[in-house]
């Protein structure tokens, strides 16, 4: 029994047999939440993490294992929650990738209401919640990660009305508008509003769950605060002045939360300072051989605004052709776990901008554009960040961007250059950098040229506060914070 639960449905790491022999290794598919929620429990290690395990027909539907980890420094117990193939694909590659992430994102004309199997997504909900209450102890806090999660915790309050429930959103939150698109509108708000706590990165997202609550489920907000200045900036998109603090629904009182999450710097730190770092970071910019490089990562996604970035870059080079030869764009672009249709048509788009650029532009031994579809492993990424001189995100909406965090880090506040988009949840704490917005060919054309011709002190000086907004509020902080929110000792 636990009185921490962590729920959300990828496991911590992969298994894979070795010579015979089960061993664990971290995931090969990128994602920032599992290394978050990883990194929390480096530092509370009392915790239980619900994740599921596919399985045979026979097998699914309960907890097919629970056993204590200790991996990596973190330990904790993981119960594996059986599903089949099938409702794997249901409930994650399609109904929440097809109908719900298109939404999040405020991406309307992508919402895919034909292909959601909304009885396989409420089935394996059900799943979660029943896996949970079994391995809870009494007054237990359950937290609940992200939108796939999103009917279990009214499916948790019925069933176990001891339990305190908190749920953060690693997404956007989008305005009740958007969000009254998905038909489940209502059977999702009572959801939400039968937590204790509800989370989100920026206070723009808990605005807009206060005006769903308030549409959808009825519920009052009793009570704001004016938002810290760090997390006000002046002027973009995303800035609020005011944020929801608590609402009430029905009797019950909803706690809401705006805590940007923070990357894990002591681990950066390690990693760029080590041997194999730098020495690689070297090996990298010797091999790149030229005056600048660009560097971009995210995974293959509509909403990460990659087609935008290469039209941005190839009207950098139609207008500076003294830039041949002495400039290129590494671009790492994971691609989709195979079953992903909802990125077939992005990923080819990316291929085809690509091709035509270096097509265009390349001349004999120089090509403008590098694509990687693999992702990068952690002490190679970090490598890579170090050898960049700009890193260059421009995503059409995007819950925080851990990246942008990650490469200040790995920079530990000396020179490079942060060309990031108005419309990330990072951005509010991250105004030092050059903020773009990506629906603008103009603005983006005036984001790069600033890049490229930045004085070095005024590099260095917008380094240094992003450096200090990203060391200040780091994971440590954010776990310790949330920790104290939920009423948990470390
Ligand atoms: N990432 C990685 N290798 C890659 C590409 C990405 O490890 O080749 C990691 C990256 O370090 C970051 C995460 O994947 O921690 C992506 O998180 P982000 O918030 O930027 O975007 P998301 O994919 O969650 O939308």
């Amino acid at each position: 029994m636990s009185e921490l639960v962590v729920v959300y449905h990828r496991q911590p790491f992969e298994r894979t047999i070795v010579d015979g022999e089960e061993v664990l290794r971290s995931h090969r598919s990128p994602n920032g939440i599992v290394p978050t929620l990883r990194g929390f429990f480096q530092y509370f290690d009392r915790g239980t993490w619900v994740a599921w395990s596919e399985v045979p027909d026979d097998q699914a539907g309960k907890v097919v294992s629970r056993e204590p980890i200790a991996f990596a420094g973190e330990s904790y117990d993981v119960a594996q929650l059986g599903l089949t193939a099938e409702q794997v694909t249901s409930f994650y590659k399609i109904t929440s990738k097809a109908a719900l992430w298109p939404i999040l994102h405020s991406f309307v004309e992508k919402f895919d209401y034909d292909a959601a199997d909304w009885r396989t997504f409420r089935e394996v909900n059900q799943l979660f919640a029943d896996a949970t209450c079994e391995v809870a102890s009494e007054g237990a806090v359950i937290w609940v990660h992200d939108y796939n999660l999103w009917l279990v915790p009214k499916l948790i309050r019925q069933k176990r009305p001891d339990l305190s429930i908190a749920f953060f959103h690693h997404t956007p939150f989008p305005s009740s508008d958007v969000f009254g698109v998905l038909p489940w509108r209502t059977e999702i708000t009572e959801s939400l509003l039968s937590c204790d706590r509800v989370g989100f990165h920026i206070p723009r997202y808990a605005e807009n769950f206060a005006a769903v609550a308030k549409a959808f489920g009825g519920a009052e907000t009793v009570r704001r605060y004016p938002v810290h200045e760090r997390l006000r900036p002046e002027g973009w998109a995303l800035q609020e002045s005011t944020c929801v603090a608590e609402l009430r629904w029905e009797d019950r009182r909803v706690m809401v939360d705006a805590v940007p999450l923070g990357v894990n710097v002591e681990r950066i730190q390690e990693t760029v300072q080590s041997q194999k770092a730098q020495d690689r970071a070297r090996e990298i910019r010797a091999q790149v051989n030229v005056d600048t490089m660009l560097f971009s990562v995210s995974r293959v996604d509509y909403t990460k605004g990659t087609v935008e970035m290469l039209d941005a870059y190839a009207r950098l080079l139609e207008r500076r052709p003294d830039l041949v030869g002495k400039i290129k764009l590494y671009l790492v672009c994971v691609a989709p776990a195979p079953g992903m249709r909802v990125y077939d048509e992005i990923q080819s788009e990316i291929a085809q901008r690509v091709g035509n650029l270096n097509g265009r532009h390349a001349t004999l031994g120089w090509h403008p554009v590098e694509l990687f579809s693999q992702p990068l492993q952690f002490t190679e990424l970090m490598s890579w960040y170090l050898a960049a001189d700009i890193c260059w995100i421009t995503p059409l909406r995007d819950g925080l961007n851990l990246v942008a965090k990650e490469f200040i880090a790995a920079k530990e506040g000396r020179d490079g250059r942060l060309v990031l988009s108005e419309f990330t949840g990072a951005a509010v704490e991250l105004d030092a950098a050059i903020l773009v917005h990506p629906y603008s060919a103009r603005s983006m054309d005036a984001a790069i040229n600033e890049a490229l011709t930045m004085p070095k002190d005024e590099e260095r000086d917008r380094m240094q506060r992003l450096w200090q907004a990203t060391r200040t509020h780091d994971l440590a902080w954010w776990t310790r914070e949330m920790l104290v929110r939920f009423g948990v000792s470390l």
